[in-house]
């Protein structure tokens, strides 16, 4: 099991702004905010990124989405926010531990960048 930035912040081993958790995800602000709010949900259990899960993650895939939009909507954003997943590098994925942003706040063009 690969420790990452992510797995030492779920393990309090380095701080974090978090504004949610449960037993199976947790939320915090993100360090370099792309928008007036910027927000990572995260599972607890390790998955690298999202082409690694299988049937056996579908109730935590879930969890997450519905956590990010009651989270989008507690943080006063819940008519627009956008959720992104990058998978693998070439997507910009930079931390190997699974996460869907949350970015809200500002007009959001697309197709995206
Ligand atoms: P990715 O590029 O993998 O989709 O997203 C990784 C995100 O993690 C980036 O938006 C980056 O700003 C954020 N990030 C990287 N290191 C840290 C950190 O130590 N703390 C927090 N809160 N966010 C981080």
């Amino acid at each position: 099991m690969t420790e990452t930035l992510f797995t030492k912040i779920i393990d309090r081993e380095i701080p974090a702004d978090i504004v949610y958790e449960d037993e199976l995800c947790l939320a915090f602000k993100d360090i370099n905010p792309q928008a007036p709010l910027h927000i990572l949900v995260i599972p607890k259990k390790n998955i690298v990124k999202i082409s690694d899960t299988t049937e056996l993650e579908q109730d935590l895939l879930g969890h997450l989405l519905l956590k990010a939009g009651e989270i989008a909507n507690a943080q006063g954003y819940g008519e627009a926010f956008r959720l992104v997943i990058n998978n693998g590098e070439n997507a910009g994925q930079t931390v190997f531990h699974l996460h869907i942003h949350i970015l809200a706040g500002r007009t959001f063009s697309w197709p995206p960048g």
